[in-house]
């Protein structure tokens, strides 16, 4: 299946252009992509936190640190593998540093004390350089060992929140697209969104989060509702690899942005309709009444008292 942008040429495009750029200036320039991987209690947890920070790219959870291979979960939580319920954090050191994300990490971890080598014990897997980036170790560094990717059920499951706030045009569609889903999109032109006008505010179907004025919406002809811009750029977690735009409150799945779009930032995020809820905007009150101008009279009159 595709993303909900796939079927353009223009995202094709754009994308594969940036790809180029990248691998050209790869040999000159610091990596765009790193690894780091961490341990520091139950996975679920910790995989969440890092997946809302600036800069990280991507996530996963697996086990690390044992002596037995392939390990099933049941094998780790029998405390005899030996294993570590470990995050891989891939990210941008162009946008946050090493240190920065152990800075992170030390806020972030389960302080309680485990027994070395039991699943929740915390440490951090690092290479010879990244352990040379470090100043002060308050953890325990451990070398990398082979990465264990967890069973998929395990992957992002403390992401999405139940939602709160429930409102959208097909429940059905809904629980298909918008929920645990990241690539599949709704049927193309069938989206109620689509071809609406109404000045209004776009909000997140599950949690109610406002995420799109009316005014960005324009039509790409993709199909899909579009918008230039969202009304808080920390409202949505846009993740560059996946091109994948969440709702940054409940991670909810929208849909997809590229950078083919018509203002000058080339946001252009192609969003389901069935992951979103509108509300009219209120309009402000503009006209006074009879009473109101009466009041407004008499309260400028009143001043102008005042200041003689
Ligand atoms: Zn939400």
């Amino acid at each position: 299946m595709r993303s909900s942008c796939a079927p353009y040429k223009g995202c094709y495009q754009k994308g594969g252009k940036t790809k180029k750029t990248k691998k050209t200036k790869k040999t000159k320039k610091t990596k765009k992509k790193q690894t780091s991987f961490f341990a520091g209690g139950c996975f679920w947890g910790i995989e969440k936190k890092f997946s809302g920070l600036k800069g990280v790219l991507e996530t996963q959870v697996g086990y690390m640190g044992g002596d037995y291979e392939d390990p099933t979960y049941e094998d780790v939580c029998s405390g005899q593998t030996g294993h570590m319920e470990t995050v891989k954090v891939t990210y941008d050191p162009r946008i946050i540093s090493y240190p920065q994300l152990v800075d992170f990490f030390m806020k972030i971890r389960d302080k309680k004390y485990y027994e070395p080598k039991s699943q929740y014990h915390s440490a951090i897997f690092c290479t010879d350089n990244q352990r040379g980036k470090l100043r002060k170790n308050k953890a325990k560094l451990l070398p990398i060992t082979k990465f264990y990717v967890a069973e998929d059920y395990h992957q992002k499951y403390n992401f999405q929140k139940p939602c709160t706030k429930l409102d959208t045009e097909s429940f059905d569609v809904f629980q298909k697209i918008c929920k645990n889903n990241s690539r599949n999109a709704e049927t193309k032109n069938k989206g109620k969104y689509l071809f609406d006008h109404t000045k209004g505010i776009y909000s997140c179907a599950c949690c109610g989060t406002s995420l799109y004025d009316s005014e960005d919406k324009y039509d790409s002809g993709s199909g899909w509702p579009a918008f230039s811009a969202s009304l808080s750029d920390d409202r949505l977690l846009f993740n560059p690899k996946s091109k994948e735009v969440r709702c940054a409150k409940c991670g909810l799945h929208l849909g997809h942005r590229t950078f083919d779009g018509p203002t000058k930032t080339k946001i252009h995020d192609c969003i389901n309709s069935v992951c979103l809820s509108f509300d009219l905007k209120k309009t402000h009150i503009k006209e006074l009444t009879e009473k109101g101008k009466a009041w407004a009279e008499a309260a400028s009159l009143d001043m102008i008292q005042r200041t003689k």
